[in-house]
């Protein structure tokens, strides 16, 4: 079986938690510190705040720029459903902006769903691809509103040569999955001293200094043995990073020309990371999208659907008056159309080429 995702683990990962296990330090420590200080280098950030997984970052983010009860974000259609979760969990209301060609979404698209009430825009970087970020900061900025960044998927994509998360709250995670792991873990990074204040005291029981409590806070923090991965895999990022571009290079050139199969494309001045390769099938395919994934995964080939529909048509969604229910058919239509295809590091040239032939020969 050739799998979607496997975390690339090795004797650096070993010697840091083996190091944390010794020391007999599991919280608040040094590998936090590291960790947290690699993350701020690679985004260019003045601050990175470590926390428990990317859910709680978004949370967190959300509260400390004070989104709340009575504000609207402003996200994507097509995403994980944590990005949904996050903005109902602070009380806010979910619009939902339609998405380019890049499955992100589109400027145009949010500056329709703009009024009185919307407080931040909550892009998400689908796949590794980075939003239109340049676009989408000038329209925060006109309309003087907050911008968080979806970047779970995105660590190390850059926009105009500047890396996601140095500008605008960012929030980043480190699930099993994703492109570098601690297992569960997340970082929030920001260049604004007051919001990463805050999100140190939510982070911490609401806590700034022993029973000095500034809010009602959280118990998000990150272990020391997370970290010491989170250090081992952030020496690796580069490399990986390479490899998933590679990957994607080659598939891209071994799938070329085939009818109703659309390949993914790095938009102009932005650097993807391939945190997912995904393909379109459209209606010239000779099989549906659901046929040529039943076909591989019949063949061992691990593919998958990132995301079968809009976030908003999950059945719990549907009567919560906070999820609007915007119109999205470019949305509806990659819902439909999208197939994602192993290209994790680990896997060979021979394993790429497998791949595919195994597509070529369903669609051809
Ligand atoms: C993984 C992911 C999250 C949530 O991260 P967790 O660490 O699983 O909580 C949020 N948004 C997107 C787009 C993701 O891919």
């Amino acid at each position: 079986m050739i799998s979607l995702s496997v975390p690339v683990l090795g004797e650096h990962e070993e010697a840091l938690v083996l190091e944390v296990l010794r020391s007999g330090r599991l919280v608040r420590g040094p590998m936090i510190d590291g960790f947290e200080s690699a993350v701020r280098r690679t985004t260019g950030a003045r601050h990175a705040i470590a926390v428990n997984n990317g859910t709680s970052a978004l949370i967190a983010s959300l509260l400390a720029h004070g989104v709340g009860p009575g504000d609207e974000v402003i996200t994507s259609p097509l995403t994980f459903v944590a990005t949904l979760n996050a903005i109902l969990f602070v009380g806010a209301r979910a619009r939902f902006a339609d998405i380019g060609d890049d499955f992100n979404i589109d400027p145009r698209r949010v500056e329709e769903l703009m009024g009185p009430r919307t407080r931040a825009l909550l892009p998400v970087h689908l796949y590794g691809c980075p939003a239109p970020m340049e676009q989408l900061s000038a329209i925060a900025e006109e309309y003087e509103v907050t911008v968080v960044e979806d970047a779970a998927q995105a660590l190390g994509a850059a926009v105009a040569g500047r890396p996601v998360g140095g500008a605008a709250t960012a929030c980043f995670s480190f699930y099993a999955t994703k492109n570098i792991t601690t297992g569960e873990g997340g970082i929030v990074t920001t260049n604004d001293d007051a919001v990463a204040d805050e999100l140190r005291v939510l982070r911490d029981q609401g806590q700034r200094g022993p029973y000095d409590y500034a809010r009602p806070g959280f118990n998000f923090r990150m272990t020391e043995l997370e970290a010491a991965l989170g250090v081992a895999q952030m020496g690796r990022l580069p490399s990986l990073l390479a490899a998933r571009r590679d990957h994607a290079s080659l598939l891209s050139a071994l799938l070329a020309g085939i009818d109703g199969l659309v390949l993914p494309r790095e938009p102009d001045g932005r650097c993807h990371v391939f945190h997912q390769y995904t393909v379109r099938v459209t209606a010239d395919a000779r099989l549906d999208r659901d046929a040529l994934c039943a076909t591989l995964q019949a063949r061992g080939i691990d593919c998958r659907i990132y995301y079968p529909a809009p976030v908003f048509e999950h059945e719990c969604f549907r009567t919560d008056r906070r999820v609007s229910r915007d119109d999205v058919p470019n949305a509806r239509r990659a819902a439909d159309e999208v197939l994602s295809l192993p290209i994790h590091p680990l896997l060979d040239d021979a394993a790429l080429h497998h791949v595919a032939r195994c597509v070529r020969e369903a669609l051809c």
